[in-house]
């Protein structure tokens, strides 16, 4: 937060009181967003301690690490707050006339298509859109809504980013059902990028998001933390174990 008027958010009420426009061209740094997961239970990183339990995630990989941007993004202000600091990083990397070029954010489903317009209105890109899962195969994406004119400058927009999988399927899905060439910016925006290993970015764009955070996932043979004797629990359903909150 700006010196002087250090506003540092102690509650949960008040981080949903906080209004978007009395923190709009302030720049909140990354350690004060991920105090904000934790006040909502948005994310929850491994004590080092076996006898606490670990994360076993929806790919069935053991990870020391947790975040559930859905848990924050709900609240609309919220949303809208992080937009506009993602923004404000944007801004930063590509210059204010790169930025105000760019004539589509696209979103991933589900929790990056009302985050992606977010975006978009916090940084006036004037058109917003979204892809969807195929439901034949749900780790497959499908673009098929909308064309996009050839040049037109596309800024993809994630919540969530662990591995290049999601963001490679994006620009996949666009390059093959867009009847004429995507123009993607060198620029991928995210919330989280939570990488096993920290790398800059995916196929030559770079990532810019609000907090980055090397978590790491590995197949339960090899999860140290099992081989330890800590419990692995899926963290949507056992949250509150998961967390030690009660
Ligand atoms: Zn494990």
């Amino acid at each position: 937060m700006e010196g002087g008027k250090d506003k540092m958010i102690a509650t949960k009420e008040d981080l949903l009181n906080l209004s978007p426009l009395g923190v709009k061209g302030t720049l909140i740094s990354e350690e004060e967003i991920m105090r904000w997961f934790g006040l909502l239970d948005a994310s929850w990183v491994h004590s080092g301690n076996p006898k606490d339990p670990h994360a076993e995630l929806t790919s069935g990989y053991c990870s020391n690490g947790f975040f559930d941007c859905l848990r924050v993004l709900k609240y609309v202000k919220l949303s809208h707050i992080l937009a506009h600091q993602l923004k404000l990083r944007l801004e930063t990397a590509m210059g204010k006339s790169e930025l105000l070029k760019i004539k589509y954010t696209i979103g991933s489903p589900m929790a990056a298509i009302t985050f992606a317009h977010d975006v978009a209105w916090e940084a006036e890109i004037p058109e917003n859109m979204f892809l969807e899962k195929d439901p034949a195969n749900p780790k497959k994406m499908l673009w098929k809504r909308i064309a996009i004119p050839e040049g037109y400058p596309v800024l993809q927009i994630e919540e969530l980013i662990t591995t290049s999988h999601t963001t490679n399927e994006v620009e996949r899905a666009m390059r093959e059902g867009n009847p004429c060439p995507i123009n993607f910016v060198p620029y991928i925006g995210a919330i989280v990028h939570r990488p096993p290993k920290m790398v800059g970015g995916y196929g030559g764009r770079e990532v810019i998001a609000l907090i980055s955070k090397e978590v790491w996932a590995v197949p339960p043979e090899e999860c140290p933390l099992c081989k330890q004797g800590s419990k692995k629990l899926r963290p949507k359903t056992n949250w509150k174990e998961l967390t030690g909150k009660n």
